[in-house]
């Protein structure tokens, strides 16, 4: 069978390509190694241009439904005295964006292919990509697949990145990320992130009376924190937030997921392109990972109208010069904030608080973090 374009991996990133590139009048088919499309149940914050994007691909309104918006971010520090804040209102916006789970995302999304036309395979496990014949032929579990454009949205562990020899730089960050839904008594439509001293803390809101946290601990003490029984790990996050949260009472069961950083060294080759997950993967301290995906669909369908499919060079030097450096200043960001809220040293801490405090009365300073959390 032949297509102009085959997505790896229908994941949130993969299937927002597949419904933006059919939207431009592509043959395109969609291929997962999962048996029926993804229902994750992790919750992921949504910044306002990634809802501007699935606005444009007419998901947006259904989607809404289950999105929790929220209005403000509070960061402090519980060793010190640093504390930031952002809030809506400063930035004239409605809202600084939403926690949505991640399976009502794809739900809605994978919902949107029939109508688009996209072709979708299911429990079919990409296994090999052939270049010598000219066109991309691609072998999964069951047929044989033909197209001008491979695109792996196929998540950190990427075949189509490991099939087209695309050398990558991982390491561990040394943390293991706990999430848990909480029932709360106060929401307030407000982020609350605090770094702790075994890792950064953070409370979304998700309901009027729900929040989900994620809190990424250091390796040598997470297990610890896996495995305490319910009433002591809701007692040490409550302890964390004081008197910010009120009353909590642990509504899901624990997921634990170790913490990696990936960067790939280039995102596109010989027709061959990494979005998503597949070419970057960072800490999720600040809720990122998945709107950086988005923001690689954005560029790459933006290439594609412009310069047709015959253009793939044009597109592929332009994807990397465009997607390469926003990724890895993004990377380093997170890499600096993990590492400074890491030190134990006391002039690190003095000068991370202080650092803090003039950020949060800097307007401009503050300004471009806000840019970075809802804009990029
Ligand atoms: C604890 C945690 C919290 C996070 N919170 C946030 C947040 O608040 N905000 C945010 O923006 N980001 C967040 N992120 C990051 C975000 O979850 C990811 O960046 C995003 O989900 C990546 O999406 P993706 O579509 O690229 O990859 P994935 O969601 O991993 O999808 C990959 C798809 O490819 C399929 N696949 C894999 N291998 C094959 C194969 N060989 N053949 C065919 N199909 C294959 C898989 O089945 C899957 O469906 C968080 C991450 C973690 C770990």
């Amino acid at each position: 069978m032949g297509f102009d374009i085959l997505i790896i991996g229908s994941g949130v990133v993969g299937s927002a390509l597949a419904i933006k590139t059919s939207q431009l009048g592509y043959k395109v088919a969609i291929v997962d190694s999962k048996e029926t499309f993804p229902n994750s149940f992790r919750h992921l914050s949504v910044n306002q241009k990634s809802k501007a994007f699935f606005n444009s691909l007419n998901v947006w309104k259904k989607i809404e439904n289950s999105a929790f918006p929220y209005e403000q971010i509070k960061v402090w520090d519980q060793e010190g005295t640093g504390f930031i804040d952002f809030n809506a209102q400063e930035a004239n916006l409605p809202n600084l964006g939403y926690i949505i789970r991640e399976g009502e995302i794809q739900k809605n999304l994978i919902g949107e292919f029939q109508k688009n036309n996209i072709e979708s395979f299911w429990g079919e496990p990409l296994i090999k990509i052939d270049h010598s014949s000219g066109a991309i032929v691609c072998k999964t579990s069951k047929q044989t697949l033909q197209a001008k454009m491979i695109i792996g949205c196929d998540g950190m562990n990427s075949k189509v990145r490991e099939l087209a020899e695309i050398n990558f730089r991982s390491w561990s960050y040394n943390q293991t990320a706990i999430v848990t839904n909480f029932k709360t008594e106060i929401n307030d439509n407000c982020i609350k992130q605090t770094f702790t001293s075994i890792g950064p803390l953070a409370l979304l809101p998700i309901k009027e009376d729900e929040s989900t946290m994620i809190w990424s601990i250091d390796d040598d003490v997470s297990y610890k924190f896996i495995s305490m029984s319910e009433n002591e790990f809701t007692a040490e996050v409550k302890n964390k937030f004081s008197e910010q949260i009120g009353k909590l009472e642990m509504i899901s069961k624990r997921q634990h997921f170790p913490l990696h950083h990936l960067s790939a060294k280039t995102f596109a080759n010989n027709g061959i392109f990494l979005v998503g997950d597949s070419a970057h993967h960072i800490h999720p301290l600040a809720g990122l990972g998945l709107n950086a995906g988005i923001g690689d669909v954005e560029c790459l369908a933006e290439l594609i109208k412009l310069n047709g499919l015959e253009k793939m060079k044009e597109i592929t030097s332009s994807y990397n010069r465009k997607r390469i450096p926003i990724n890895l200043g993004l990377a380093a960001s997170m890499e600096a904030f993990k590492r400074g809220f890491s030190q134990k040293n006391i002039w690190v801490k003095l000068f991370r608080n202080t650092a803090f405090n003039i950020a949060n009365k800097v307007s401009p300073l503050k300004k471009k973090f806000m840019e970075l959390a809802t804009e990029l």
